[in-house]
């Protein structure tokens, strides 16, 4: 309880970004609350203990910031999956729904070993769409997910029933 309130103390809600009628939830100011940013991350090097994980793998752009710390501190590597067009290597590719069109993002694919026990990580958690072609990705690149963290679900978007068949038994953490 005292971890999620200071978490969602530090993020702020901005009106009509990116377009009129949407809330963007801005996690700027947690990134700048040392005692916020550490807490969150404290949170989630604990769930690369308790899960046994061996990489983390940051989503583009904010789950890097939020990855990067949490693969250091766990001492496990740290992966991108970023959006298509990006990574000089060879890469596997996943396109997903958005609300008009579609997008694509990629991860390289001798990034991983298999039995890599992998915690996806993001900041907010919307319509699922994300992170479901990112585990399609860990999955399809010789990854076993670990478990989903994100800093922020938006329940009402249902993200987490869109998941369900992709997780299987693995968890999703909302901090
Ligand atoms: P989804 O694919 O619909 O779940 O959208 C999740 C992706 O969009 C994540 O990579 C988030 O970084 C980003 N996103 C969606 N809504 C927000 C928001 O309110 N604040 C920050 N990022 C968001």
């Amino acid at each position: 309880i005292e971890l999620r309130e200071l978490l969602l103390s530090r993020i702020k809600d901005v009106a009509d970004y990116p377009k009129a009628g949407v809330v963007f939830k801005d996690i700027t100011p947690l990134l700048a609350d040392a005692e916020a940013f550490g807490a969150l991350t404290d949170a989630l090097v604990d769930l690369c203990v308790r899960h046994r994980v061996t990489k983390v793998v940051g989503l583009e752009a904010r789950g890097f910031i939020l990855g990067a710390p949490v693969a250091v501190r766990a001492n496990v590597g740290f992966v991108p999956v970023r959006k298509a067009g990006k990574l000089p290597g060879a890469t596997l590719g996943q396109a997903y729904e958005l609300e008009y069109g579609t997008a694509e993002i990629e991860i390289h694919a001798d990034a991983l070993t298999p039995g890599d026990r992998v915690l996806v990580i993001d900041d907010v958690l919307a319509t699922g769409g994300t992170a479901e072609a990112s585990l399609q990705l860990v999955r399809r690149a010789g990854g076993e997910v670990a478990g989903l963290a994100v800093l922020l679900e938006l329940g009402f978007l249902n993200g987490r029933e869109r998941l369900a068949a992709e997780l299987k038994d693995a968890p999703l953490e909302a901090l």
